[in-house]
């Protein structure tokens, strides 16, 4: 029979990976398999598939969303140093995701699993959020959570679901518009290849010879020196190392964009017409458009998109001021275009993104962060 109304063919530059479509097939004819490259893409059963046509519907690269606009803007950190420390940058997805458990909801967001890889899970007690806080920069495997989402709206549960823009897109295709869902949208350069960071993962363990069992990429303990972006990894006999992402094959290449997702490069979901209800990024460049802000531990910015977004800011307890979209944006690029392409690696070998490391990136690495802090606002 042939197949027309079905997704197929697809690879990385047409499939951003969110799972929808795996999720809604009512045939279960649709499972994921990875590429050469170590991205998941879905692969579909042509013997079962009915062609309903559900797979493209809820396709975010197909039937493509994006509704919300923004409303206000501004740079923001939790008001408790505390709780900006377990975070990323401001803290401010620990707190909106505490408002929602609080009142009865239920929040998703990403954990690493056993084997060190991130996937999305449900969470229903604040003693369970830590696992979700962090930015884990590999993509993550949405699992089953869209059929679940729809469970808790149809019991009446308030749902808050946080994920790349591509990720909300995918659920929102799949559970339609609703109430009582808060989608928490994180800025996204792009996602990097999970078969990468498994054999990178791999490569660590040869080198050292040791097991790696915990991992964590913005880690705050030792960076007041100089660079932000220092990794740390744990080991089982208990010992840690600590690295600066300029020396990290893995941490580097993600940065610079040279192992996102083909369809990173040419995302959809940039610009002012968003997603999700709120978004949050890093406030780069706050010292010098927010020179009044302290934000020596860095600052989250916070935008705006629906009335839903507005009332739960609304109820945090974050220090904030008020900015703009042109602000947010002026050094952060990623929010308004996809990351600039680069030569397609086409096999998962760590070794090619080894860095090369110059003086440039010694004194970027090793300038104490109050001196960086200090030139960046004069
Ligand atoms: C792959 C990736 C690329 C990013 N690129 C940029 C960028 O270019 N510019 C920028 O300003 N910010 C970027 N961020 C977002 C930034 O790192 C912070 O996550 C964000 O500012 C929220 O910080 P926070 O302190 O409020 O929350 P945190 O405590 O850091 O909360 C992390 C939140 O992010 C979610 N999350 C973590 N990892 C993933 C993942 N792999 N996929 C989907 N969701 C995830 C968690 O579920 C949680 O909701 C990126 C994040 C990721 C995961």
């Amino acid at each position: 029979m042939p197949v027309q109304n079905h997704l197929h063919d697809m690879d990385e530059e047409n499939c951003c990976g969110c799972g929808a479509c795996l999720q809604i097939c009512p045939q279960s004819c649709i499972s994921s398999a990875e590429n050469k490259r170590g991205f998941a893409i879905p692969v579909i059963d042509a013997e079962k598939c009915v062609n309903c046509g559900l797979c493209k519907k809820v396709c975010p690269w197909q039937s493509i969303l994006r509704k919300n606009q923004v409303i206000e803007s501004y740079i923001a950190k939790a008001a408790q140093e505390s709780v900006q420390k377990k975070c990323t940058s401001g803290g401010i997805f620990n707190l909106l995701a505490e408002e929602i458990l609080k009142n009865g909801g239920v929040v998703y967001g990403c954990e690493w699993t056993d084997e060190l890889l991130v996937h999305h899970v449900r969470v229903d007690r604040v003693e369970n959020l830590p696992g979700l806080l962090q930015s884990k920069y590999v993509q993550s495997d949405t699992e089953r959570t869209f059929i679940e989402v729809k469970k808790d709206l149809n019991a009446n549960r308030f749902v808050l679901y946080s994920g790349t823009a591509c990720q909300l897109a995918g659920l929102k295709n799949f559970v339609g518009e609703h109430e009582n869902l808060i989608l928490v949208e994180v800025a996204c350069h792009g996602v990097p290849s999970p078969g990468l960071f498994r054999e990178y993962i791999h490569w660590i363990e040869e080198k050292t010879q040791k097991n790696v069992v915990g991992f964590q990429f913005r880690n705050r303990k030792k960076h007041k020196k100089g660079e932000h972006y220092q990794l740390r990894i744990n080991y089982s006999d208990g010992t840690e190392e600590f690295r600066y992402a300029a020396f990290d094959p893995y941490y580097a290449s993600f940065i610079s964009g040279q192992t996102l997702r083909g369809v990173c490069y040419d995302c959809i979901y940039k610009g002012k017409d968003r997603v999700g209800d709120i978004l949050l990024a890093d406030f780069w460049g706050a010292e010098k458009e927010h020179p009044e802000f302290h934000a020596e531990n860095g600052a989250s910015a916070v935008v705006i998109l629906s009335s839903k977004g507005k009332e739960v800011f609304e109820k945090i307890n974050v220090t904030c001021k008020p900015s703009s979209w042109e602000k947010v944006t002026a050094h952060n690029r990623s929010l308004i275009e996809g990351a600039e392409k680069t030569d397609f690696y086409q096999t998962i070998d760590i070794n090619r993104f080894i860095p090369k490391v110059t003086a440039k990136t010694l004194l970027k690495v090793y300038m104490p962060e109050k001196i960086k802090y200090l030139l960046k606002r004069l």
